[in-house]
């Protein structure tokens, strides 16, 4: 009997170590999810990784760069040729 009962207690604590580790891939997978709607772009300034429509704006060639600060945007404005690659 006493083997029963530790085989009815090891069988709980695996499932709960399962569950456990269960949780952390779904979590996982969810940031991944949250990440690409959230379209995260590189400024191309400070190579910094900002996330897209940002107030920090700015149109250059019918594409619009994000930036992580005015001074970066400020920087971009005065020379875009410099910051985008060709
Ligand atoms: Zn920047």
């Amino acid at each position: 009997m006493k083997k029963l009962i530790l085989l009815v207690i090891l069988l709980g604590l695996i499932t709960i170590t399962l569950k456990s580790n269960a949780n952390p891939i779904i979590d996982k997978q969810k940031n991944k999810l949250i990440d690409s709607v959230k379209k995260v772009q590189v400024d191309p300034v400070c190579k910094m990784k900002v996330k897209a429509g940002a107030s920090k704006n700015a149109v250059y060639n019918n594409v619009t760069y994000n930036f992580c600060s005015e001074s970066c945007k400020q920087k971009f404005v005065a020379e875009p040729a410099k910051y985008v690659k060709k």
